[in-house]
């Protein structure tokens, strides 16, 4: 896929539909990845956020960008996991990390490999 995908202006139907597709596939992933983790997590938000990836609330609500699906999906799992690890640690301490590596070992490299697709944003708009 085109990475320019990513950041293309959409009008609301299309929105709307790839928000859809975004939630079926981040459902999918959390039961995925949850099975082996078994966190406890309250709701899960598809947004339109204009910088961040995902979130995960004080509540135990998971927020993520509709984005997501336009990523290579060995990045969508990266954040996947990471927004489902703070349900066990609300910070980015060793242990959180620990969360993360039983399910994405090479973590580093994916998050990386998400900045290079973060810049190229930032080249091709200013
Ligand atoms: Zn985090």
């Amino acid at each position: 896929m085109c990475k320019h995908m990513i950041w293309m202006r959409r009008n609301r139907l299309q929105y709307v539909r790839f928000r859809e597709s975004a939630r079926t596939l981040v459902h999918e992933r959390i039961n995925h990845f949850n099975y082996m983790y078994g966190f406890e997590f309250g709701r899960v938000y598809i947004k339109n956020h204009k910088s961040r990836w995902g979130s995960c609330s004080r509540k135990g609500n998971l927020n993520f960008n509709y984005k997501i699906i336009f990523l290579p999906s060995e990045i969508a799992d990266y954040i996947i996991v990471h927004e489902l690890c703070h349900l066990a640690e609300f910070n980015h301490s060793k242990r959180f990390w620990s969360h993360v590596f039983r399910a994405i070992p090479d973590h580093k490299r994916r998050r990386k490999h998400l900045r290079l697709i973060e810049r190229g944003r930032v080249s091709r708009s200013g």
